[in-house]
C-alpha cells in the first residue's frame, strides 16, 4: 500500500477502487464522484467511438486533387478560337473578368481548379490531369463526341467532375 491513485479529474486520492471512464477519446482513472463525467470503459471497450470519420475522405480528396495541365494556356486559346468565341464571351461563360482569361491564355495565370473545370465544360478540353484515369479521356476523343452532339457524354462528364 505505497502509493495512492489520484483521480485524474479532481485530483483527490481515490478511495477504494478507481473507476476507469472514457471522456471523449481519453481513458481516465477517476474517483467515484467523477465517474459520472464519462462513460465507464467496461461498457465501451472501443475507445474509438468519438473519432471522427472525416480524416478518411479528406485524405482521399487530397490524393485525387487534379492538377492543371502544363499547356493549359495554348489549349484554352486554341479551343476558344476553334469555337469562335472571343475572350470576352468566354469570360462571361465562366464568370470571370476578361483580364483573367487573357492572362490565362498568355500562360501568366494558372486557373484555379474550379475555373479550369468551368473552362473544360465550355471549351470541351482537358485542363486537369487527374490521378483518376477515367477523366483522362483524350481531347480528340472528347471533341468527336461533342461534335456528334452527344449530350449524354457532356452530362456524364459534369457529374464525374463534381463528385
Ligand atoms: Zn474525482
Amino acid at each position: 500500500m505505497g502509493f495512492q491513485v489520484r483521480c485524474e479529474i479532481c485530483g483527490r486520492p481515490i478511495q477504494g477502487s478507481p473507476h476507469r471512464i472514457l471522456v471523449d477519446t481519453a481513458t481516465l482513472l477517476v474517483c467515484s464522484r467523477c465517474a459520472r463525467y464519462g462513460v465507464p470503459v467496461s461498457q465501451r471497450p472501443k475507445p474509438k467511438l468519438t473519432v471522427p470519420t472525416a480524416p478518411l475522405p479528406r485524405k482521399a480528396d487530397r490524393d485525387k486533387l487534379p492538377e492543371i495541365v502544363p499547356d493549359y494556356d495554348s489549349k484554352i486559346r486554341k479551343a476558344r478560337e476553334e469555337m469562335g468565341l472571343t475572350q470576352e464571351v468566354l469570360a462571361k461563360y465562366v464568370g470571370e473578368k476578361v483580364s483573367v482569361i487573357k492572362r490565362i491564355e498568355m500562360g501568366k495565370l494558372k486557373p484555379t481548379i474550379e475555373l479550369a473545370k468551368k473552362l473544360e465544360k465550355v471549351l470541351k478540353v482537358t485542363l486537369l490531369s487527374d490521378v483518376a484515369s477515367d477523366v483522362g479521356v483524350s481531347v480528340k476523343e472528347r471533341k468527336v463526341e461533342v461534335l456528334l452532339g452527344d449530350v449524354v457524354v457532356i452530362k456524364d462528364k459534369g457529374r464525374k467532375e463534381e463528385a
